[in-house]
């Protein structure tokens, strides 16, 4: 995923990317990355390079209720200043550096951070997933059993942990 920037005209250039997962290195045990998509605009001036880019992620991962593995689909954008001379860019931002015979950039760097902070905290296959019978754990998406009557709120297991006794039945 890189940028030639010697022979790019100034302003706005458009570029995309169907990045090979595998140079993103990503070795996370809890997902798999499928495919990833990079939509990319450089705006070059004379003494800086900005680039945004906006990543799409198809990633396979384990449904932490259902534990059943599904794809979804991550949405992310991040920002690259890169400029010859500092002191031409806000103090606050990281700014890497390049010189007048800098030949390329390479966009990859803080992609696997984009795809890391897009990721949920929680993955869940929907949000209707109605996760295993704690009892018999058998899938309540796809099968019944005649443990439950009673809901599968989590909130519910939250109560019933905090009381230390069994949820009321309806
Ligand atoms: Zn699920
Ligand atoms: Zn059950």
């Amino acid at each position: 995923m890189k940028v030639g920037i010697q022979s790019l005209k100034g302003g706005l250039n458009a570029f995309t990317f169907d990045v090979d997962v595998a140079d993103i290195e990503f070795d996370d045990e809890n997902f798999e990355l499928v495919q990833v998509n990079v939509r990319s605009k450089v705006d070059k001036n004379e003494q800086s390079v900005v680039v945004t880019s906006d990543v799409t992620s198809i990633i396979k991962l384990t449904c932490d209720a259902c534990l059943e593995s599904f794809s979804g689909t991550l949405e992310d954008s991040y920002v690259l200043l890169y400029a010859s001379d500092k002191d031409a860019m806000e103090p606050d931002d990281e700014v890497r550096l390049i010189s007048s015979g800098t030949q390329f950039i390479d966009l990859t760097e803080g992609l696997r951070e984009s795809i890391l902070v897009s990721l949920p905290i929680r993955f869940k296959c929907s949000d209707n997933c109605k996760g295993l019978c704690d009892q018999c754990g058998c899938n309540l998406n796809t099968s019944q059993c005649s443990c439950g009557k009673e809901s599968t709120d989590p909130r519910w297991d939250q109560l019933k942990g905090l009381l230390g006794q069994d949820r009321p039945s309806s």
